[in-house]
This record gives C-alpha cells, structure tokens and sequence, in this order.
C-alpha cells in the first residue's frame, strides 16, 4: 500500500484530456479498484483514487473534490 502524490496542473484546455469530475456532495473517495497504491490531491493530500493498480490510469486528469485542483498521475 503506497499514497503516490499526483501532480497539480493548470486546467486543461477543453478536448486535450479526459477530466474526471467528482460528483456533488464530497468528501468521497471517487473511485476505487482493486490494487494497493492510492492516489491523493497533490495540492490537499485528500484520497482520490483508492486501491489503483500502478498503470491502471493513463492520461485522465482528476479535478479534486476538497479544493477543485485539477491533478493528474505523474510519469503517464
Ligand atoms: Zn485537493
């Protein structure tokens, strides 16, 4: 089990990456699989995404849901 810190980005220009958006009423962990690593807000450190398998996201960005930075997976 690691938190692998994700890497705050500007937002995205519209159509350039697939932005992932939580749905109202958090704080909620937005997803989660079925590995060992977990993924947190670069900016905040909230869980966003639990239990990944390391290379399971590829190109998808993460709007957290604590303080609206948009976040995506360092090395992809
Ligand atoms: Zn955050």
């Amino acid at each position: 089990m690691a938190n692998i810190q994700m890497e705050v980005i500007p937002e995205p220009d519209k159509g350039t990456a697939s932005v992932l958006v939580p749905s109202s009423g958090g704080p909620q962990i937005m997803l989660r699989g079925d590995g060992d690593d977990t993924y947190i807000c670069g900016c905040c450190g909230e869980s966003i995404y639990e239990n990944v398998q390391r290379g399971q996201i590829v190109n998808l960005v993460f709007k957290c849901f604590n303080c609206g930075s948009f976040n995506r997976v360092r090395g992809t």
